[in-house]
């Protein structure tokens, strides 16, 4: 057996290694190194898929948070809304933009930002909500976008861990996450579900005059060459990781259907056991499963790790520290225990290996130890 990572990058890579080979090479002969007719194509081919009017790529998953902000005007002190429980990125660009970072507890089955949480949150000053769609689950946003309609507030969607991912409306229509607030931003870091080779990030909206302020803080602000409107920034998608991304593009569902598979398996081994919770499947949402994150009860996890690292199976604590208990974002307005969820949970996940490239024996060596110790 084949040693289990966590993510399995080089097989991946392995069964598309010709296109992808060549695909590179191609853009090195080119000499096209920035701003290519890949990024471009790469940018078609992403609106096509994600069925939305406007992509804009951009360096990094976070460098999108940034952007999404500064495009939306939003001045020092606004408040900004989003989930204790999530990657650190969502409130860092919110706090380097002089903005209040407002943290709110999340749904403990879901992992997703508490809808009444996010309405008791709100102040004269709030100006955005930013969902995470955690784990590759979309959040609720029919509920967050009636939320925000009421109050007058943008959406700012992070689908940094859920591209691909299908929200399904009351009315059984669908939309891609990350299409359907104002705004919806992406990473394609390599461990994401859609990943380059290096950085790299997009942003997505279906408003013309917001597509074009985004463009351009991308973009130092320049509305024409040498002409800038607005403060910007320099933050690109180079050629050679578009190149890569339109061949991984074409996969992306297949990979998405690896991961459920991957997950099913994990389900069915540990269906009603007392000692773990599997991640639960919402109605409004399929899921992705960047992660595959069980709740522990009544488990030593640190010790359930080490037994596991013996065994060879690898496995993460996405996230161990709440943000509000951060050294970076300890705020007087927060103490322990204000956000019992979040406390909660980080102190019972684990997540398992998850990716493109699980064979059934891995998967069987993995639950079985993880039952070994459980039992
Ligand atoms: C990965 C991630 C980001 C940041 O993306 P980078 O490309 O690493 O900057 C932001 N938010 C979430 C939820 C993420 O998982």
């Amino acid at each position: 057996m084949k040693k289990i990572q966590m993510v399995d990058l080089k097989s991946q890579y392995e069964k598309i290694q010709e296109e992808i080979d060549a695909a590179v090479l191609n853009v090195i002969r080119s000499t096209q190194y920035i701003n290519g007719p890949e990024v471009k194509n790469f940018q078609k081919e992403l609106e096509n898929y994600l069925g939305v009017k406007h992509v804009i790529p951009c360096a990094n998953g976070t460098d999108a948070l940034q952007i999404a902000m500064m495009a939306l005007d939003l001045q020092p002190g606004d408040e900004v809304i989003t989930a204790d429980f999530t990657y650190v990125a969502t409130a860092e660009v919110i706090a380097l933009l002089k903005l209040k970072p407002v943290l709110v507890d999340v749904y403990e089955d879901t992992f997703d930002i508490d809808i009444e949480a996010i309405e008791r949150a709100i102040t004269p000053k709030t100006k955005a909500i930013v969902p995470v769609h955690l784990f590759g689950q979309a959040a609720n946003m029919e509920a967050i976008t009636e939320v925000a309609r009421k109050h007058n507030l943008h959406v700012i969607e992070d689908t940094a861990q859920a591209i691909g991912c299908d929200y399904t409306f009351k009315d059984g229509s669908t939309q891609k996450v990350g299409t359907i607030g104002t705004i919806g931003c992406t990473s394609f870091f390599p461990s994401k579900n859609l990943g380059c080779y290096g950085d790299g990030g997009a942003i997505f909206t279906n408003d013309d005059d917001l597509a074009l302020k985004l463009k351009q803080t991308a973009n130092h602000g320049q509305s024409r060459q040498y002409i800038h409107d607005r403060v910007g920034v320099n933050s690109r998608l180079d050629s050679i990781q578009a190149a890569i991304l339109r061949i991984k593009l074409r996969h992306l569902d297949t990979y998405s259907a690896e991961r459920n598979k991957a997950a099913d398996f994990y389900d069915n081994a540990f269906a009603n056991h007392p000692k773990v919770k599997t991640p639960k499947r919402v109605s409004h949402s399929n899921h992705v499963f960047h992660q595959y994150t069980l709740q522990l009860n009544g488990v030593n996890r640190d010790e359930l790790r080490a037994f596991l690292s013996e065994k060879g199976v690898p496995a993460m604590i996405y996230y161990p520290i709440p943000l509000h208990l951060q050294e970076a974002y300890t705020d007087p307005r927060y103490k322990e225990g204000d956000f019992p969820v979040t406390e909660k949970l980080c102190a019972s996940v684990i997540s398992l290996p998850m990716q493109t490239e699980l064979t059934q024996d891995q998967l069987k060596h993995i639950t079985s130890s993880l039952l070994e110790y459980l039992n």
